[in-house]
């Protein structure tokens, strides 16, 4: 293991190792690097420098200053999720790690919507959520019930062709149970629908949050469409979704496939 490859971006977009920034935090972080690598993070911590309060801030906590107990305690969190069968787990092989880890962020209400932020006393403008002004933007306002959400939501529903998808809660929709009830293949792909549907549907709110270009619900829904077609084909050995069947029936495109056993 080298613990030279925990990479992270410094204030001009330079890429520098983790390390290297260890060292200017003065901690001694070679268990931290480890678990770094362990899971997979590496390339994916992004650390800015704050001139104003000379500290380093980053996008996993609320108050967004970076310290080592901060990667710490988030690490132990992830440990603790991935070997806890009573939690909802946050891997699914089939898409990227960042995924998971929104997913994990999303379970443990750590995402920073207006009602949280609230909550910690940051003093906000308005609470209501940014997208509709409809309601208070809670996670599950902005995930579930915003009528962004609730637009992608149907359209995944009738393009899987499902009579219904009802997702109540956070748990739930990590859970992502399949209402076909169908094959562990069939499921593990709906998860990582549901899971990278959810994913995108945050990235727009968040694009609407700074001004950047917004996607219509149907836009949304392409784009999780192809990539999680991309992702799928690129990460499993043993699946190989066809294009124009996995746009109009996914479940006969994944149970055309010939596989063995499982995934991966
Ligand atoms: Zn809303």
């Amino acid at each position: 293991m080298s613990y030279h490859t925990v990479e992270a971006i410094d204030c001009n977009g330079d890429l520098v190792t983790f390390m290297e920034y260890v060292i200017l935090l003065g901690q001694d972080n070679r268990s931290l690097a480890g678990r770094l690598v362990h899971f997979h993070l590496v390339g994916r911590i992004s650390l800015w420098s704050c001139k104003q309060c000379d500290t380093w801030v980053w996008k996993f906590n609320f108050n967004a200053q970076f310290t080592c107990n901060s990667l710490s305690s988030m690490l132990d969190e992830l440990s603790a999720v991935a070997h806890n069968n009573t939690e909802p787990t946050i891997i699914n092989k089939l898409i990227p790690q960042k995924i998971g880890i929104f997913m994990w962020r999303a379970i443990k209400n750590k995402l920073p919507v207006r009602s949280e932020l609230d909550k910690r006393g940051i003093d906000l403008h308005s609470t209501r959520c940014p997208v509709c002004d409809e309601d208070i933007e809670s996670l599950q306002h902005i995930l579930l019930k915003c009528k962004v959400a609730s637009e992608v939501w149907e359209l995944i529903r009738k393009w899987w062709n499902f009579d219904m998808i009802r997702f109540v809660s956070i748990p739930e929709l990590s859970k992502a149970s399949s209402p076909s009830r169908s094959s562990s293949i069939d499921s593990f792909i709906w998860q990582a629908v549901v899971w990278v549907s959810s994913y995108l549907i945050w990235k727009n709110r968040n694009d609407h949050v700074f001004g950047n270009t917004t996607l219509s619900p149907p836009k949304i829904v392409s784009d999780i469409q192809s990539r999680c077609f991309e992702w799928i084909n690129c990460r499993s050995k043993k699946v190989r979704l066809e294009w124009l069947l996995w746009i109009t029936d996914p479940l006969h495109s994944i149970r055309n496939v010939q596989v063995k056993e499982g995934i991966g």
